[in-house]
């Protein structure tokens, strides 16, 4: 019998709850999320504010300086109240521009965990304490600043799911994806139906029925493409993935 497959559970903290909801509904996550292969808890930061009244979780910042910070003590409580939620403890993920640039070695190193806690910044960002204390794994989604963690949270999430074993409809299909499984390369060129559309061709060799040589076709495509796109991945120093005039 077939083991019982296991659940990675997310717990979401944010200012804004509400923007995830389109996002859980989508196909893949709601399915997995039926399936009992995904779970995710989302979790408003104002709910342990220490103000009753206003539920207040940010103040000015010390030394001056424009803009909020979300303080410490509403964040540490939240977090600890969320761990205490399930009994396998949640490796915690700060989501900052200043964290490691989410790669897909992390996403694939994310994944067989069973919990993962998000903790989603507005305004300024946390009081550093919050670092401090948690020492949390603090990660990017690239070099630029969004308005908050949350899109950062749903890129994680994302990414993450599809290693998870059902998540996908075919067990496969993520095997070949650009970056996966310490693959340097591009993904290959794919086409579909019409074989011809405007004067542009389906290769012909993807038509042969030839397994041999549409494997040789793309491994070459696959190179080609890293070269023109991504030479940094092949090791030449002189691109990256900035854009290009
Ligand atoms: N003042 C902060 C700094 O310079 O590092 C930026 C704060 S940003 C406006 C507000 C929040 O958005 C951050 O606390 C973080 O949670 C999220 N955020 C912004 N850019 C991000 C990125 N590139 N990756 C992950 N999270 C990001």
């Amino acid at each position: 019998m077939a083991a019982p497959a296991a659940t990675l559970r997310f717990d979401i903290i944010t200012l804004f709850p509400e923007i995830f909801s389109g996002y859980f509904s989508q196909s893949l996550l709601a399915k997995a999320i039926q399936r009992g292969l995904v779970d995710i808890r989302v979790h408003n930061l104002r709910d342990w504010s220490a103000d009753s009244k206003h539920h207040k979780v940010d103040d000015r910042p010390y030394g001056g300086g424009p803009g909020m910070l979300i303080g410490v003590e509403p964040v540490i409580r939240c977090v600890e109240a969320v761990q205490a939620m399930a009994p396998v403890s949640g490796q915690v993920i700060l989501m900052t521009p200043q964290g490691e640039r989410l790669g897909q070695p992390r996403v694939e190193q994310l994944a067989p965990l069973q919990r993962l806690i998000l903790l989603c910044g507005r305004y300024e960002g946390f009081d550093h304490r919050v670092v401090e204390i948690l020492q949390p794994l603090e990660l990017s989604i690239g070099d630029f600043i969004l308005n908050g963690g949350e899109v950062a949270a749903m890129v994680v999430i994302d990414a993450t799911i599809r290693m998870v074993p059902g998540v996908l409809g075919d067990e496969q299909s993520s095997w070949e994806d650009s970056f996966s499984r310490g693959n340097r390369m591009l993904e290959f060129p794919q086409y579909t139906r019409p074989p011809e559309y405007r004067g542009f061709r389906v290769p012909e060799v993807l038509l042969s029925g030839d397994h041999q040589r549409i494997a040789k076709w793309r491994q070459e495509q696959s190179e080609l493409r890293t070269r023109q796109h991504r030479g940094d991945l092949l090791g030449d120093s002189d691109q990256g993935d900035s854009p290009t005039d």
